[in-house]
């Protein structure tokens, strides 16, 4: 199987969609948000940068993303395909990524976008709450991804938690970064002929459909 990698703005569901194709395909999610979190827990000065950084909005420094994602990808379980949401962010990420690929001997297949509206991103973003245990994610501005009882995960009954980067303010940052050094991403991996566009405006089923149709193409 081909990895897969998303370039779509904050709260645009890159990981719920990861989530289902870590599923249907049985690929490894690795989120590089959910790996800078772990990191920002730990008490060292990393942990307090990254931990900074977070609640900033703003974006780790490249090399440190680049020894995360590094260290991740070369692990066992990555090498029958992965899916990598939130990397790369800026275009030097991306040539960092490149070099992973040719090193670990790894192809990139499938280079998925979400095209999405930034009032529905904002709605999304202020409506998020993560499952503290198995990190599903619900929406309480959705009546069809809020949880069944308020503040308890569906699948795991853990505690879910808002992120604290998951505020009006935060977002703007977020999504002004994503416009500025994220989104020229699209030309390079144009070039390259492996971007796939999707609406993201969507329902997460048809949006997960859209995928796995450009995936099925591609096999
Ligand atoms: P996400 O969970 O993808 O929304 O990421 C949450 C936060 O983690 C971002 O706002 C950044 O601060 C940081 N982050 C995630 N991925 C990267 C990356 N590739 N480069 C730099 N910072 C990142």
């Amino acid at each position: 199987m081909k990895n897969i990698i998303f370039i779509a703005p904050p709260a645009s569901g890159k990981g719920t969609q990861s989530a289902i194709l870590e599923k249907k395909y049985n690929l490894i999610h690795i989120s590089t948000g959910n790996l800078l979190r772990q990191e920002s827990l730990k008490d060292s000065e990393l942990g307090r940068y990254i931990s900074e950084v977070l609640a900033s909005g703003g974006l780790v420094k490249n090399e440190i993303t680049y020894d995360i994602v590094y260290k991740r990808l070369k692990e066992s379980d990555c090498q029958n395909g992965y899916v990598l949401d939130g990397y790369p962010r800026n275009i030097d990420q991306a040539y960092d990524y490149d070099k992973i690929l040719k090193e670990l001997n790894q192809v990139l297949g499938y280079v998925i976008v979400l095209d999405i509206k930034e009032e529905t991103l904002e709605k999304r973003v202020t409506g998020r709450r993560i499952c503290e245990n198995c990190k599903a994610v619900y929406n309480i501005n959705s009546e069809t991804e809020k949880p069944k009882v308020e503040s308890i995960c569906d699948k795991c009954g853990g505690r879910l938690y808002q992120r604290n980067d998951d505020n009006v303010t935060s977002f703007k940052h977020r999504y002004n970064l994503y416009l500025e050094k994220t989104k020229p991403l699209l030309d390079y991996y144009q070039e390259k002929g492996i971007l796939y566009v999707i609406n993201g405006d969507d329902t997460i089923a048809n949006i997960a459909n859209n995928i796995d149709k450009i995936i099925k193409e591609g096999m």
